[in-house]
């Protein structure tokens, strides 16, 4: 396995109590694989990724319980240098706001031939070249001109390929994107993500994808993993969850998703809102919210049941999701 997170947690301190931001998370993303992880804003999805990658704000953020193993290192034992050389070449990550992650006052060229030249030892000429090869491999055109130019030269698109020419500079084994489409319109979206998706193949990378829209990750991803309120809820290959989801939160989220073929018709929203971190409720943390909702989902937290091999949900209800009785 290439990227295994078992049983994390993070808190955070606030002015209004700990906020338990991860309770428990696992995945798992082999080479070659796509992972959506997906929920609301607060769920748990950036903050999980964050501790992978170690760039997690310390203080207030702390990993309190959990594992992550990277090609089978627990990358929490490691020490700091090691981690970072892993961060390095190992895995890379994409973030929602390229103009905020790349260096205002450095060319694109400078910050991509900088890669080259710190952890490759190339010359300056040399990392030139490959950041050029790089801008040519996303597609930026005039990639040998456009090499001069500073971030805040570029549209949003193309600002978003250069991040993603950053992440696959030293080809790592994994990339973490989290929100990589959610600040561009919808028709740049669908490039960039289909960009993303076949440098995946072409490197054979393992790619976890964090996104807040299930739309897009149909075509993309081979696994989902939902959150909610820090938790895994369901994790299923993609397909089964387009197909009938286990969890009432991940119907939900399927019922908002604009379609063509339901055309006229309402959309669903879920009602309420995610609990607060510092506050979350008794029992099933989606019951103030869930419509299939009884008694015993107000004062039992409903572990992960096994649904089949490939699939778990952590609703007692389960089998009555996933055969529609909702
Ligand atoms: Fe809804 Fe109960 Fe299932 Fe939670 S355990 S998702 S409240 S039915
Ligand atoms: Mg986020």
């Amino acid at each position: 396995m290439l990227l295994e997170v078992r049983d994390l947690h993070v808190e955070f301190r606030t002015r209004e109590g700990i906020a338990r931001a991860v309770n428990g998370v696992g995945y798992a993303v082999d080479a070659g694989e796509t992972l959506a992880v997906l929920g609301e804003s607060g769920s748990g999805k950036s903050v999980t990724a964050q501790a992978v990658m170690g760039i997690l704000d310390t203080p207030p953020g702390r990993i309190t319980g959990g594992r992550v193993l990277f090609q089978g290192r627990d990358l929490l034992t490691l020490k700091e240098e090691e981690r970072r050389r892993i961060r390095g070449a190992g895995m890379a990550m994409i973030f929602q706001d390229a103009l905020s992650a790349l260096n205002p006052v450095l060319t694109v060229g400078d910050q991509l031939g900088e890669m080259f030249v710190v952890h490759r030892g190339m010359s300056k000429k040399d990392a030139r070249a490959r950041a050029i090869e790089l801008m040519d491999r996303v597609r930026i055109p005039a990639a040998r001109q456009r090499v001069r130019d500073y971030p805040h030269q570029f549209s949003g698109g193309m600002r978003q390929r250069i991040m993603i020419a950053m992440a696959l500079a030293l080809q790592p084994a994994l990339i973490i994107a989290d929100e990589p489409t959610t600040a561009l319109d919808v028709t740049v979206q669908a490039q960039v993500m289909d960009l993303l998706a076949e440098l995946r193949r072409e490197y054979g990378m393992g790619l976890v994808l964090i996104t807040h829209d299930l739309g897009v990750v149909a075509d993309v991803a081979d696994r989902i993993a939902v959150m909610y309120a820090g938790r895994i809820v369901e994790s299923a290959p993609v397909h089964d969850i387009y197909k009938s989801p286990a969890h009432p939160y991940t119907r939900g989220l399927l019922d908002s998703i604009p379609r063509l073929d339901r055309k006229g018709r309402r959309l669903y929203a879920i009602e309420g809102l995610p609990p607060s971190l510092t506050h979350i409720p008794p029992g099933c943390p989606f019951h103030p919210r869930c419509p299939l909702a009884r008694d015993v989902c107000r004062t039992d937290d409903p572990p992960l049941y096994e649904v089949d091999e490939q699939r778990e949900s952590a609703c007692h209800f389960w089998r009555e999701c996933l055969h529609g009785r909702s």
